[in-house]
Order: C-alpha cells, then structure tokens, then sequence
C-alpha cells in the first residue's frame, strides 16, 4: 500500500495507474479514525475496482470556529494498518497546507442545498465538504466514488454538485453502518461517555418509530415529528438540534411524506453532536411494488 502525502506524488502515481491501464479506480474519501462503516464503503470499492484509493483528511474548511477539528480523533497508524489488511492500494493524506497553500480562495457554494439541516448550525461546512471532495476527484480521477448514507445531506451536496458541474465521476451511497443496538456507527461516538452512548440509541429508536408509523400509513408530518421528539427529549441528556423529513434531492421539508422521503435528525448528547436518518417507505406505495 502506498501512502502519499504531497499532490505532486499523488498526481504521478494516478497517471502512472492509468497508463498501466488499470481500468478502474475506486475512491473512499474520509477524515480517519476508521471504524466498520468507513470499511463497508471500501470493501465495496475493491469489489468494484481494479484500484481502491482513500484519503484521510481531516479539513479544515469543513469546520467552524467553535467545532472539534483540534480534537477529532486521529489515529493514522491504526487507520493505515486496517486499509492495509483491506488491500487497499494507495492512501492519500494530504496536509492542510499541502490542499490550502497560501492564497488558497476558490469555493464551491451549494447554494439551495447548503443552509438546510446540518447547514443551519454548521454555516460554511457544505462549502467546505465540496471544495475538498472536488480537489480530490481531480487528482484521483475516480470512475466510482464511494459515500455512506449516514452523511445524508453530504451525499445529496455531493451529487448535485458533481452533477452540476458535469465531474466524470460515479456516485455510489451505501446504507448506515450500526452497532448491535442500532447506533450509527460514527468517529464521534469516541467522545460519549458510557451513559451518553446508551442514551444516544434514542436516536435510532426515534427514526424507527417514524419508519413504522410511515409504513403503517401515516403521511401526516407533524403527527411523525411529534412523536419522535416525545421519545428524544425523554432522554435526559439529549438536545434535539433539528428532526425533518425532507425531499431526498431538494432536501426541502414536506407535509405530507412520500415514498422516500427521508427522516433526518442532529442531536446533542453533552456536547458530542451526532446525526443520522432513515428512508421512509409507505406501505401503499410498498404494496404497489409487490403487486
Ligand atoms: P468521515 O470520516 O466521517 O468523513 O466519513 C467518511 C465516509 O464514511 C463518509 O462518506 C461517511 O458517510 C461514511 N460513513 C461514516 N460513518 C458511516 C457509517 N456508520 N456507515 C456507513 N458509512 C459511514
């Protein structure tokens, strides 16, 4: 496994690959401190491709001010030996400077999608995702690309903006990885504290609640939004920062829920913020399939 830091040398070994004529390349991007739902997304890309690539970058443009990038947790050796046992070929992790030299100034502003959700309380990140995901696919020049449903509004910025600006790349979005209990697994959940991370699974019983009520024919989406912040503020050390049920493209709130429209929640456990959400399939439109 090769293990690159500088864009110069990532830039000769993608061209040397494709000179090789090793037709496809497969990209993971994350920011380390890899758990089991990073390793889905690349044992899928090594199924798929002749070259597996995964950055690890913790960026710096995706943060705010007051947020954990001087905390989050890196573990790169332990990172770099699991990829290794994945057979992965190459792993990318770039300095902040090395991706922001000085001077640094070019964004790329989703601008319908970037204030919704996670937007409302973390102004710029969506910015900052896409200006990082984008100089990656130009250096790596991906054929697939590989992200993980549990970043949902991330998945949805992504492909918009690699549909908007006509990038060659193909978006791949693979289902939430969960603990035994049902917690998403996420680099953050570090942070909990025993009793944060069993009260964290409040989270996942409120999502299930609002896929049963959703399958069992309720549309209505107050009916589902009260009653999945009844189960969270039960718990005592939960703060709900948003619950929506959004159009899966638009990302706008609906009234009245569809066949997969997507529940998405944030909320603080103590100060550790943790996100997920479910697709919701309408029985009717289930049955229909069936038929
Ligand atoms: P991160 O390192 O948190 O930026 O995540 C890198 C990629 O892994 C993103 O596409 C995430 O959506 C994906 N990912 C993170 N957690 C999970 C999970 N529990 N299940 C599936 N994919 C995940």
């Amino acid at each position: 496994m090769q293990v690159i830091s500088s864009i110069q040398a990532i830039k000769q070994s993608i061209k040397a690959l494709i000179k090789e004529n090793r037709s496809t390349i497969g990209f993971v991007p994350t920011m380390g401190a890899l758990h089991e739902g990073h390793l889905s997304l690349v044992r899928q890309a090594k199924k798929e491709n002749d070259t597996v690539v995964v950055s690890i970058f913790v960026n710096p443009l995706q943060f705010g001010k007051h947020e954990d990038f001087t905390r989050y947790p890196r573990t790169f050796g332990n990172d770099c030996n699991l990829l290794s046992q994945e057979g992965v070929d190459i792993v990318f992790n770039p300095s902040a400077t090395e991706m922001y030299p000085d001077g640094f100034c070019t964004s790329v502003i989703p601008e319908s999608l970037e204030d919704k959700l996670c937007g409302k309380s973390r102004p710029g990140h969506f910015r900052g995702v896409a200006v990082a995901v984008l100089k990656f696919f130009n250096l790596i020049q991906p054929d697939i690309a590989y992200f993980g449903q549990k970043d949902f509004q991330q998945t949805v910025v992504i492909k918009r903006t690699v549909s908007d600006l006509n990038v060659g790349v193909t978006i791949k979005v693979l289902p939430t990885i969960r603990d035994q209990h049902g917690l998403a697994l996420s680099s953050r959940n570090a942070y909990l504290s025993e009793t944060e991370k069993t009260d964290a699974l409040c989270l996942y019983t409120a999502l299930t609640r609002a896929k049963t009520l959703a399958n069992m024919g309720t549309t209505d989406t107050g009916e589902i939004l009260r009653e999945m912040e009844k189960i969270i503020t039960r718990c005592t050390s939960a703060t709900i920062d948003y619950i929506a049920i959004v159009n899966p493209e638009t990302l706008e709130t609906v009234p009245k829920v569809q066949n997969g429209d997507v529940v998405a929640l944030a909320v603080r456990m103590g100060k550790t913020r943790l996100i997920d959400n479910v697709t919701l399939i309408l029985m009717i439109a289930f049955s229909c399939l069936i038929l």
